[in-house]
């Protein structure tokens, strides 16, 4: 923000000089400056500079999926959501926010018509290149805000991979408490208990913000019920256990959803997800600590072992 200010000064003198009157530039500015899209892909090149430093050096990334989503919702339903949650926390705590980022974990799905799923090293490799060319153009904090529960591990196991190798910027993964108060006026709100895919939440959300996208009149045609084909396997966790529960992509029950649960929830969550970037704006602890954690990597043996 300092350096926002100081160009604002810069802007002004220059216009002096030139025998402009000074405030109308400035004002000019700063207005230009308060009309910034948030949308990355809606940014001149020029306005990117400016944005850049608005935004203190973030942008986040919603990332999204192409799937089933039960019989009801469109394919691209989780980066509709969390696209549409960031593009409203943005609206509150001022960050650029990514286009449209399809590429996650979705092999659990590929038995259904339009999933695409991609390959390991690839999702790896694009979110990888797509984070350090943002950080080429001066967004040292990058903001992961994940639409798609199968992403969860992936994003998790991304944010590991960034002490791999030595970077000057940080990736920040929204990981919202769920011991909120807003997981509890949630809870008071909602008909049923069993969701997770397609029901009550995510067909509310829908709702909320694109109820064109939603067939309510065919939430029912099939079962999102769980189907706990592996209810004799203990203490283990294996990659089929989600087609095992829910093989029609669908858990839980799209009929219960409503707009009013979906606007609760965005009003909501768009407020959590502001304190983040807030949060992640004034950080400065992350890339101290990632600096001096490469650093030492370097020289292992030099490392203290001893107080
Ligand atoms: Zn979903």
């Amino acid at each position: 923000m300092k350096r926002l200010f100081k160009s604002l000064v810069i802007l002004s003198a220059a216009a002096a000089v030139l025998g402009l009157t000074g405030m109308s530039l400035a004002q000019e500015a700063a207005k230009s400056v308060a009309d910034l899209p948030v949308r990355y892909e809606e940014l001149t090149s020029p306005d990117f500079i400016q944005a850049v430093l608005k935004s203190g050096g973030t942008c986040v990334i919603p990332v999204g999926i192409l799937e089933k989503h039960g019989p009801h919702l469109p394919l691209g339903t989780d980066l509709l959501d969390c696209r549409e949650l960031s593009l409203r926390a943005a609206a509150k705590e001022y960050t650029i926010v990514f286009p449209q980022y399809f590429f996650g974990q979705i092999f659990e799905a590929k038995h259904q018509p339009g999933t695409v799923a991609y390959s390991v090293h690839l999702m790896l490799d694009l979110l990888q290149e797509t984070c350090d060319e943002l950080a080429r153009n001066g967004i040292k904090k990058i903001i992961l805000v994940n639409g798609h529960g199968g992403n969860d591990q992936f994003l998790q196991y991304f944010c590991q991979t960034q002490l791999a190798a030595k970077k000057d910027y940080a990736v920040y993964l929204y990981d919202p408490s769920d011991d909120t108060s807003v997981a509890d006026a949630l809870k008071k709100m909602r008909k049923t208990t069993l969701d997770g895919h397609a029901g009550e939440e995510e067909t509310s959300s829908m709702l909320a913000h694109r109820p064109d996208l939603v067939h309510m009149d065919r939430a029912n045609d099939q079962s999102g019920e769980d189907q706990k084909r592996l209810a004799g396997l203990k203490h283990a966790y294996t990659g089929i256990w989600w087609y095992a529960s829910q093989p029609n992509h669908y858990r839980g029950y799209g009929a219960a959803g409503t707009k009013e649960l979906g606007e609760t929830m965005f009003n909501l969550e768009s407020g959590v997800l502001a304190e983040m970037i807030r949060s992640v704006k004034a950080d400065t602890k992350t890339l101290e600590l990632q600096k001096m954690f490469f650093e030492g990597s370097d020289k292992p043996l030099e490392t203290k072992q001893k107080k």
